[in-house]
C-alpha cells in the first residue's frame, strides 16, 4: 500500500480555507474541486497508457493514450460527489460508477445503500473519491467492492485522512495490496465521535448543507 500526502503550498493554502468554519458552501465546493484536480495529477501518475501514432504538422510521432479498459472513477456518495468534476476535468474519458455508503453515527460501521458499478472490473484501475478518510470503514468497504469484482488496483483520493483510517485500510488488505491513497493533508487523530481532528467538520454538510 502506498500513501502519498501531497506537499505543495497551493494545496496547503486551499486546504486551510476549506478547514475554516467561516468558509461558505459555494466557496467550499469551488476549493474542493480545485484541490481534487491537484490531487488527481498525483493520483494518476501510474494510470495505464498505450502507444498511439499521430502525425504532427511536421512529422509522424508516437504518443500515448489511456489504455482499455478505461479507468473507472467512483465517487462515494454523498460527499464524494463534490470531488467528481475536479477528477473528470483531468481524466475526461474515464468511466464513472457510483457507490452510496453511509456510516452509522453510533457504531461507525459503513453500509451500502446504492451501487452503480459494473459487475466485472477485471483489468480495471479504480479511483475512489471520498473526502474524509476517518475510521477507514467506508473506504475499506468500497475497496472490497472493487477488488471482489476483479479490479487490478485501487487508488483513493481524499482531502483529509486520520492515521487511524490509514491503519485500518492497511489492516484490512495488508501492506502489499495494490492500493494507493493520495491525500491533501494528514491530520492528528479521530475524536470520540469519529471526526477528524482538526479536520474540516462534516464534508457532506460543508459541501451541500445540513439535510
Ligand atoms: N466524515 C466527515 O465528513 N468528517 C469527518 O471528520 C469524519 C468523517
Amino acid at each position: 500500500m502506498r500513501l502519498h500526502v501531497v506537499d505543495h503550498p497551493l494545496v496547503a493554502h486551499k486546504l486551510t480555507v476549506l478547514r475554516d468554519r467561516a468558509t461558505d458552501s459555494p466557496t467550499f465546493r469551488r476549493l474542493a474541486d480545485e484541490l481534487v484536480t491537484l490531487l488527481a495529477y498525483e493520483a494518476t501518475r501510474h494510470v495505464r497508457v498505450e502507444p498511439y501514432d499521430i502525425v504532427t504538422p511536421v512529422a509522424p510521432a508516437t504518443g500515448v493514450r489511456l489504455s482499455q479498459p478505461k479507468p473507472l472513477v467512483v465517487p462515494i456518495l454523498r460527499a464524494g460527489l463534490g470531488m467528481l468534476d475536479g477528477m473528470a476535468r483531468l481524466v475526461p474519458t474515464a468511466e464513472v460508477g457510483f457507490l452510496g455508503m453511509v456510516r452509522d453515527e453510533h457504531t461507525l460501521q459503513a453500509s451500502t445503500y446504492a451501487n452503480r458499478l459494473p459487475e466485472d472490473l477485471s483489468g480495471r484501475q479504480v479511483f475512489l473519491l471520498d473526502p474524509m478518510l476517518a475510521t477507514g470503514g467506508t473506504l475499506a468497504a468500497a475497496m472490497k467492492f472493487a477488488f471482489d469484482r476483479g479490479a487490478d488496483d485501487v487508488t483513493a483520493l481524499c482531502l483529509l485522512a486520520a492515521p487511524e483510517g490509514v491503519a485500518a485500510v492497511e489492516r484490512a488488505f495488508g501492506p502489499d495490496a495494490p492500493i494507493t491513497i493520495v491525500v491533501a493533508g494528514m491530520d492528528e487523530r479521530l475524536n470520540e465521535v469519529g471526526y477528524i481532528v482538526p479536520g474540516l467538520g462534516d464534508a457532506g454538510d460543508r459541501l451541500y448543507g445540513v439535510v
